[in-house]
């Protein structure tokens, strides 16, 4: 076929010039000429090379490769110009393998035949070692994964919070762009979709919330999730954000299908606006932040635009935070009293801590500080705060009477510090008091999180006697039927139930079948907010065990303890006096 393989067999030639490794072929695939860019490669002397099969350089799965390149060069109209290269696995003289790349271009068939007769075209074959271009590649590809990943949100696939930032930066500096907006939103109540279907419908809920998104806006218009269930849309040029903000609304609030169950997303959106007094890109995104927080603050589920004005409200806010933060530290929290009188003949009383705050002579409702202490972590120290003074306080009167207890609210974000069991019980044992007289008050929400230790922490402190009461039953979100489950002794019905009380001739049968359902699983009930005789009475009917409320005393200091004390005690005297005189 080719020219004589003998005759080239230890020769150095012009092939030794090419840094490539370049073997020729002869028809029949035998090696007929290999340069010492081969012999390297390879790991064979020119020797062993030339002669051989050409097939003994390629591994198993890639015999043919150079083969089926010869005839398709041969078909091929300009043979000379190589083929595209391919890139089979070839193998050293040790066995060792290597990823090649090879070119193969057809040689000219010589004019005159060869001593073995063969004028048939003999195939260049042009080597080189593919490993670190492999390498190279799966390194560049893998920097650019690692890039689309600085920028992506890895969960949603939206542009994450630095690209956000970098893309509203540059809507800003260009003057083409006549108006820019931002939109901000937040899925309300998010945590409980976690806590209640588990984070893998959370997941869902927010790969949803995405897609919804993106449907809502042109395909160029930015659309960031910044964090958690927190997503930030950037509009530019367009002449009503409002409608967009709407759009959202809408497209949002439709109910999604996860796993069987319909949940109906609620949001908080704030709206700003690119103004002339907007400099930074970072005003813009705090602006739609406070709407977002006046949204949220205004009931959920709304857009509101951004004005001016709330930066004040915000201003007021973060004054507010830091004057608790500065209380607390000074232990200038201080804490109130409130009877919880037995109904029965018993003389067993209850007196619930209630924290009160006073900021500038004028007393903070805790339903406005204790939120703001959950929010800013500050709810632990005030919690223990609060349960200090209370035991130092009341240690006489509990040490008094045994059958004598004090409760206390504890907050979500105070159980789940791993510690919370451990300082409540040298809290209890440095005050001197019995923990088997102290009473935690814990609402449902804090048994949502399954995942939680807050569940083990409450065991363990009942094992040290302490009790537990569910708070504001009633309000929160699971069923009657999952009181078994909880670590609880007693529960507190809310008072918006006995404010349902008027005449005390309505059926309530929802109250009832609360007292009931807690007394069939060995709860005791103490029913709060009791203002009227009418509610005391009906609450006694239904079976409560224990009655709370301004009608027998309003919360007090410690020193006015006494005096509320007797005040409870005639008003449930009367309250008795009123069934014994039959008026019901
Ligand atoms: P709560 O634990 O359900 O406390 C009962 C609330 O109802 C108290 O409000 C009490 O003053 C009020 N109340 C009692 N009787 C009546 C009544 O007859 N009518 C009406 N309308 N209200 C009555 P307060 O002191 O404003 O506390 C509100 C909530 O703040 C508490 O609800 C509790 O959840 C929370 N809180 C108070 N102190 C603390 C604390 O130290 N730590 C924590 N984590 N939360 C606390
Ligand atoms: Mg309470
Ligand atoms: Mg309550």
């Amino acid at each position: 076929m080719m020219s004589d393989a003998q005759e080239d067999k230890s020769a150095a030639s012009e092939l030794d010039f090419s840094p490539d490794a370049l073997l020729i072929l002869g028809r029949d695939g035998t090696i007929c000429r290999a340069n010492s860019a081969a012999e390297r490669l390879f790991g064979r002397t020119r020797e062993e090379l030339v002669g051989s099969d050409h097939r003994i350089l390629l591994a198993d799965g890639f015999l043919e490769a150079i083969v089926w390149e010869y005839d398709v060069l041969r078909k091929s109209p300009d043979p000379v110009l190589g083929s595209p290269p391919i890139e089979p696995v070839c193998l050293r003289g040790d066995g060792s393998e290597f990823p090649a790349e090879i070119i193969c271009s057809l040689l000219p068939a010589p004019q005159q035949p060869t001593p073995s007769g063969n004028a048939a075209p003999s195939l260049a074959v042009s080597v080189r070692d593919a490993t670190y271009r492999k390498v190279g590649n799966a390194l560049a590809e893998e920097a650019s994964q690692l890039r689309a990943m600085a920028f992506q949100d890895q969960l949603t696939g939206l542009a994450n919070r630095q690209l956000f930032n970098d893309q509203l930066a540059q809507a800003m500096r260009r003057p083409r762009h006549t108006a820019v907006d931002v939109i901000l939103l937040d899925l309300d109540d998010f945590k409980e979709v976690n806590d209640i279907h588990g984070h893998q419908a959370g997941d869902q809920m927010l790969i949803e919330t995405a897609r919804r998104l993106r449907s809502c806006v042109r395909p160029n218009d930015t659309v960031g999730r910044l964090g958690g269930d927190e997503f930030v849309v950037l509009l530019t040029n367009v002449a009503d954000p409002a409608a967009v903000a709407e759009r959202i609304m809408e497209t949002l609030n439709v109910p999604v299908n996860i796993g069987g169950a319909h949940l109906k997303p609620s949001l908080s959106l704030g709206l700003a606006s690119m103004s002339e007094t907007t400099m930074e890109p970072s005003d813009l995104l705090r602006q739609a932040d406070v709407a977002m927080y006046a949204a949220k603050a205004g009931g959920k589920n709304r857009y509101v635009r951004f004005r001016p004005e709330m930066l004040q409200v915000l201003a007021q806010r973060n004054d507010m935070e830091a004057r608790l933060r500065v209380a607390v530290l000074h232990g200038e929290v201080k804490v109130q009293y409130q009877p919880v009188v037995a109904t029965g003949s018993g003389r067993e009383v209850q007196l619930e801590a209630l924290a009160r705050w006073e900021r500038d002579g004028e007393f903070i409702p805790p339903g406005q500080f204790i939120p703001m202490a959950e929010r800013s972590g500050l709810i632990s120290d005030l919690g223990n705060s609060v349960m200090a003074r209370a035991c130092v306080e009341l240690q006489p009167w509990l040490a008094e009477d045994k059958s004598r207890s004090l409760s206390f609210n504890v907050s979500g974000g105070q159980l789940h510090e791993r510690d919370f069991a451990d300082v409540a019980l040298r809290i209890a044992s440095s005050c001197k008091v019995d923990p088997g007289q102290l009473v935690l008050e814990v609402t449902e929400s804090v048994f949502l999180d399954p995942g939680s230790q807050v569940i083990d922490q409450l065991k363990h402190l009942r094992r040290e006697r302490m009790r537990v009461a569910l708070d504001d039953f009633g309000t929160g979100y699971s069923s009657l039927g999952r009181l078994q489950d909880l670590p609880v002794d007693s529960v507190k019905i809310d008072g918006s139930f006995v404010s349902m009380v008027r005449t005390g001739a309505e059926k309530l049968p929802l109250l009832s079948s609360m007292v009931t359902m807690a007394h069939a699983l060995n709860l005791s009930v103490t029913a709060e907010g009791i203002e009227t005789p009418a509610q005391a009475e009906y609450l006694m009917d239904l079976g409560c065990d224990f009655l709370q409320g301004y009608l027998f005393s309003r919360p007090v200091s410690d020193n006015r303890l006494d005096m509320a004390m007797t005040r409870a005690e005639t008003a449930m005297e009367s309250v008795r006096g009123l069934r014994v005189g039959g008026r019901r």
